[in-house]
């Protein structure tokens, strides 16, 4: 499978420390980014990955903050990364409430936004990263792949789950097999796939050796 050309992030949890539920990143100050998000966009604006943010900040449509609040926030974002080198091609935030609108996660429509603002990305090109299910549920719903930033072995719906920005771009870009080993071949006399492995019939007792 080959890596995608455009990734849709999610904001708070993805890139940011999350806040508490129901609180929202109201000032630029309270805006603090993840370990190895910086160096993990770097990374895709350098192998010519698209990057756009996709984020529910309820708290604009909840009287919690302002627009111009919301934009300060944005702006400390995109400053703190391109402090390390990296840049961010678009930001697009839901700022209404729940059931009022088109495009809150888990629906797709931030997502179809961006798409008729970059008509060359392609859904089957893309993947939706993000620290939720609603992240996940706003991936399927625009047909891109998803990774859910999760502790590894979690149940999801998503294709991938991950630990954190940094792992699943590893991933993605076949750094790295999911497993974590590296995925380009084995080196000569390991077992292959489609090689056949021993049976339980061939393992010698304990202590005893051929
Ligand atoms: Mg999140
Ligand atoms: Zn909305």
């Amino acid at each position: 499978m080959t890596a995608p050309r455009t990734f849709f992030l999610d904001r708070d949890g993805t890139l940011n420390i999350s806040p508490a539920p129901g609180r929202y990143v109201r000032s630029p100050d309270e805006l603090t980014l993840l370990p190895g998000v910086a160096a993990a966009i770097r990374t895709l604006n350098r192998t010519g990955r698209r990057v756009v943010v996709v984020t529910n900040q309820r708290g604009v449509a909840r009287g919690l903050m302002s627009l111009d609040d919301l934009a300060a926030v944005h702006e400390r974002l995109t400053e703190s990364l391109r402090a390390q080198g990296a840049f961010l091609d678009a930001v697009y935030a839901c700022t209404h409430h729940e059931f009022a609108c088109r495009c809150r996660k888990p629906q797709p429509g931030l997502l179809q936004r961006a798409m008729a603002d970059f008509p060359d990305i392609a859904p089957g090109d893309a993947v939706m990263i993000g620290d939720t299910e609603s992240d996940v549920g706003a991936g399927r719903a625009a047909g891109t792949r998803t990774v859910l930033l999760a502790e590894p072995g979690r149940a999801s719906a998503a294709d991938l789950v991950a630990a954190d920005l940094r792992a699943a771009v590893d991933v993605l870009l076949g750094d790295v097999s999911p497993g974590g080993t590296p995925s380009r071949g084995l080196p000569p006399g390991q077992v292959r796939s489609g090689d056949v492995l021993p049976t339980s019939r061939d393992v010698l007792p304990k202590g005893e050796r051929r």
